[in-house]
């Protein structure tokens, strides 16, 4: 089939690479012209393992082409994939449409012969029928359906999501674009749960699965925070309600709050979209304002394992991506983090194996340095930000050897608490016991607090 795809972003590329490699012939397009000419140069824009040599394989097959002429694109392709971005909406935290609006747009100028239109971002429920009433405004006479298909694909983790995903969902009362979207999706047939929904509906899934995966990290890090005070571990009592099968064990792990490309501003949207329909989702809103409470109070947890000041303390940061294997910056707790660090006067030093370029830019102020050990170099102390698995297996008594200091605050329980403090480590991580400073340490943190409310401003002790 022919397919083109709008939006060369994290979705759209993986997504149009896919369908390529399962035999279509795929067009991508953005209207990013430096994406487009890296792509075409064989560079990815984005990080994703595997998607390198997954895009290679397609152009060079002549199955999949980039371009910037969405026109170009639409007139000879069967379906049609809106794969734009749609961020919270500045001030008002609605989902902005814009994009997909100025997509459906461009396509109403382009539709030659039936095709179907499918929006594949993450859109509020009711922008499907905006989209359909912008195409028949525009091309009266045009014959097209719009169908919603939300993607469920987690980045680090995409090509083999798209391939082989729980379910797809396809939202539509069309029989000519169900016959369309089955055929497309045939290749993925055998192994997967296809589900047809109303338009409306497919697009509430997406909203709701995300909110239901949110909640349960939110519940688990509300856990963590009493585990901490009952001096019971979160490692066991996640353990014990992970295996009871109504549960499951998957997003229970403890940690500095969720981040990245869609939590955050996907559950914004949907509590403005509930809102605005009478229906408000007090969950959901409570779980958003918590999650953005922890991530500005795990920065303190820090603060205080380092005496109350952080002011002329060097702090090394093991991750800054919102999750490992991916490149994304976006929303990660470790901007939250590094912000408040930066803001009480600490010089923050920091490696990541993808993100480093995506977080200079976003904070100029913290230095990026080539490996961990690196980081480690005279730190009074480190915060392991994000779980890389690069992480899991370092030489702790090396690093502990380069510091100046001795707390390591493990924001992802990536580090055995034991190991940590066999190589001296006073290691803090989430929702379980702090193993003990080292009395030479102890006495350095208190001489340095006594300096930091000198000299900066000391924070209130709070229960990070
Ligand atoms: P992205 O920001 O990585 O990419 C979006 C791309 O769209 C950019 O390259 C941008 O230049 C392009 N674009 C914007 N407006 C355009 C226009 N008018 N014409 C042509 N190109 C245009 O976004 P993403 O992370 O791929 O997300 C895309 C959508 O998919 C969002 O709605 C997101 O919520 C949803 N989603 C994302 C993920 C994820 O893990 N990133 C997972 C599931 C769903």
């Amino acid at each position: 089939m022919q397919v083109a795809i709008i939006g060369v972003g994290y979705v759209g590329l993986v997504s149009g690479a896919c369908f390529a490699d399962l035999g279509h012939t795929v067009r991508c397009v953005d209207r990013d012209e430096g994406r487009i000419a890296s792509l075409r140069a064989g560079r990815m824009p984005i990080y994703e393992p595997h998607l390198d040599t997954l895009v290679a394989r397609n152009v060079a097959a002549g199955r999949l082409g980039f371009g910037t002429d969405i026109a170009e694109a639409v007139r000879d392709a069967e379906v049609i994939f809106i794969a734009v971005g749609t961020p919270a909406r500045r001030g008002d935290g609605h989902a902005d449409l814009a994009h997909v609006y100025a997509c459906a747009r461009e396509i109403a100028g382009a539709l030659q012969g039936y095709a179907v239109v499918v929006t594949k971002s993450t859109v509020p429920v009711g922008t499907g029928d905006r989209v359909e009433h912008i195409l028949q405004t525009l091309r009266p006479q045009a014959s097209f359906a719009v169908v919603s298909n939300p993607e469920f694909l987690r980045e680090g983790a995409a090509i083999a999501d798209f391939k082989a995903p729980d379910r797809i969902v396809i939202g539509t009362d069309d029989e000519r674009a169900r016959a369309v979207m089955r055929n497309l999706y045939r290749p993925l047939e055998a192994g997967t749960r296809i589900l047809f929904t109303g338009r409306r509906s497919a697009e509430l899934v997406k909203y709701a699965a995300n909110a239901f995966l949110a909640l349960k990290i939110g519940f688990i890090n509300e856990m963590a925070d009493l585990c901490e005070q009952a001096d019971a571990s979160i490692h066991d009592v996640a353990h014990g309600i992970g295996l009871d099968r109504r549960i499951g064990a998957r997003f229970l792990q403890a940690g500095p709050g969720f981040g990245g490309s869609c939590f955050p501003k996907d559950i914004q949207a949907l509590i403005k979209s509930a809102q605005d329909l009478g229906a408000p989702t007090r969950i959901v809103e409570t779980v958003a304002a918590a999650n953005e409470q922890r991530k500005r109070r795990m920065a303190r947890r820090l603060i205080q394992a380092c005496g109350g000041s952080v002011r002329g303390l060097t702090i090394g940061v093991l991750g800054l991506t919102f999750k490992p294997n991916t490149d994304d910056m976006r929303e990660s707790p470790a901007l939250t983090i590094l912000t408040a660090l930066l803001d009480e006067g600490a010089d923050v030093r920091a490696y990541d194996p993808e993100g480093m370029e995506q977080a200079r830019a976003l904070m100029p102020e913290i230095t990026c340095v080539p490996d961990p050990y690196a980081v480690a170099e005279g730190a009074d102390a480190l915060a392991l930000i994000t779980e890389w698995d690069a992480f899991r297996a370092l030489d702790l008594p090396r690093l502990r050897r380069r510091m100046a200091g001795d707390v390591l605050v493990d924001y992802r329980n990536l580090i055995a608490p034991e190991a940590a403090a066999e190589a001296g480590f006073h290691h803090i991580g989430v929702g379980c016991r702090a193993t003990p400073p080292a009395p030479r340490a102890r006495l350095a943190r208190a001489r340095s607090a006594r300096r930091g409310a000198r000299i900066g401003t000391p924070l209130a002790a709070s229960p990070a």
